[in-house]
């Protein structure tokens, strides 16, 4: 029988405990903070940050949000993100991508504070991640890590092939599992769009993550018998139904289920970690920030 790896119950056990960190906190008279910044109205950006904040509140962390007008010059988006640098009770922000054409993602992610930086994106967190003494664990990648553990999915030894390698999730996720640590000690293989026989890579893989925006990019014929299969992928494709789309992932479910040992559903497998993992970050850097230790 194929596992279905259930990522809202695993999500939720994180949730819980970060709530006994929150209260240890709260004891030393510290409520963390998490600030979202969105430039622009962009819908889906709009959705994102709502379920941040209602995240925040489920948890007892604060939220804050800002919001800069799509038209104005970069200028005002960098004015809101030095104010959130100096301001005290926001412990971690992020700044909802994407940003308008004519603002420079990484010029915004540069100034960010990298000591309030709860997405992992700055480049000093990124070279502390790659050096094998990460701070704060990019949401989806450690959130992957998280959901393996949970179901006991050694990564010791194991073959793991990722398709996709952006800076968000393939990319840091392969530094994750090549670390010499518990959770990493894996053999990784990053494929892109440029990879020649990719069905070969993710047919001979323990492990295969999916991350390429690409609809049910990988079938059942590319997936080798029992390994464990991570869907990362969030898709909207036409469908005949009210909303006129459905979401699918990077992984053909079905035929992909028969071969695999484990498999994540989209939705419910990936997403609500990544969302988890933006809560646990924010208390790390609310427990870093105040000196007060808390259980992580
Ligand atoms: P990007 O578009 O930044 O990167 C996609 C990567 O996949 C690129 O490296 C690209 O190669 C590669 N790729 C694309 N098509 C193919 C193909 N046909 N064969 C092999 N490689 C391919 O995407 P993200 O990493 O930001 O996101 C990936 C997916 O994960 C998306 O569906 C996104 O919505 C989803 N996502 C889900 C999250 C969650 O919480 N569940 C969080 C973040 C993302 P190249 O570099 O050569 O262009």
């Amino acid at each position: 029988m194929t596992e279905i790896i259930d990522g809202d119950a695993v999500a939720s056990e994180i949730r819980a405990g970060l709530t006994d960190s929150i209260e240890t906190l709260a004891d030393e008279g510290t409520r963390p903070g998490l600030a979202t910044v969105l430039m622009g109205d962009d819908p889906a950006s709009e959705t994102y940050v709502n379920m941040k904040q209602r995240d925040c509140e489920e948890v007892g962390i604060e939220s804050y949000h800002v919001d800069v007008d799509g038209d104005a010059p970069a200028e005002d988006l960098y004015d809101e993100i030095a104010a959130l640098n100096e301001n005290d009770d926001v412990h971690g922000y992020i700044v909802q991508a994407p940003v308008p054409d004519h603002v420079d993602y990484r010029e915004v992610i540069r100034r960010v504070d990298p000591a309030k930086d709860v997405d992992g994106f700055h480049p000093e967190n990124v070279g502390r991640l790659v050096a094998g003494d990460a701070r704060f664990r990019p949401c989806t990648p450690h959130g992957v890590q998280k959901l393996l553990e949970a179901y006991d999915v050694e990564t010791e030894g194991a073959d793991v092939t990722i398709v996709g390698r952006s800076e968000i999730v393939g990319k840091p996720l392969a530094n994750l599992l090549i670390q010499k640590a518990d959770d990493g000690n894996a053999t990784v293989t990053v494929c892109h769009s440029r990879t020649e026989n990719l069905a070969e890579k993710t047919r001979s893989a323990d492990i295969v993550v999916a991350a390429a925006g690409a609809p049910e990019l990988v079938d059942g014929s590319m997936i080798g018998e029992d390994a464990v299969v991570i869907d990362v992928g969030v898709n909207r494709v036409d469908a005949d139904n009210e909303k006129g789309y459905e979401l699918v992932g990077d992984v053909e479910f079905e035929s992909a289920k028969e071969q695999a040992s484990a498999i994540t559903p989209v939705p419910g497998g990936v997403g609500p970690m990544t969302r988890a993992m933006l809560l646990y970050n924010t208390v790390e850097a609310a427990s870093l920030q105040e000196g007060i230790d808390v259980e992580l």
